[in-house]
């Protein structure tokens, strides 16, 4: 019976050492990784072991584009470009092609 207990306990304490260790390997990636940002942060908060292993493959920082219709800063890869004008959204690109002025308007 004690030996169950003692196996019981090395699982625990086995699982717990594990988990501890992912969780160091993480914040070593993030002080690394350097300008991770915001972004970096808000992965790293769900604490999945497979994200962190993620994390570390080389990945370029995504650029920021500023939308020209609602000021929003989004990644480059989610937004869309009209006319050379960056947009968070096509429903913002809509919305500001179907201004006459734009610039008046505000
Ligand atoms: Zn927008």
């Amino acid at each position: 019976m004690r030996q169950i207990f003692l196996l019981i306990l090395l699982f625990v304490v086995g699982q717990w050492l594990v988990k501890a260790l992912r969780r160091a390997d993480a914040h070593n990636a993030q002080r690394t990784g350097a300008s991770g940002g915001p972004a970096g942060g808000r992965a790293a908060g769900n604490g999945a072991g497979a994200q962190a292993r993620a994390a570390k493959a080389p990945r370029l920082p995504e650029p920021m584009i500023r939308c020209v219709e609602c000021g929003v800063h989004a990644p480059a890869s989610d937004s869309i470009v009209v006319a050379g004008e960056p947009f968070c959204c096509t429903a913002h690109a809509q919305r500001h092609a179907a201004r006459p002025t734009g610039r008046d308007a505000r």
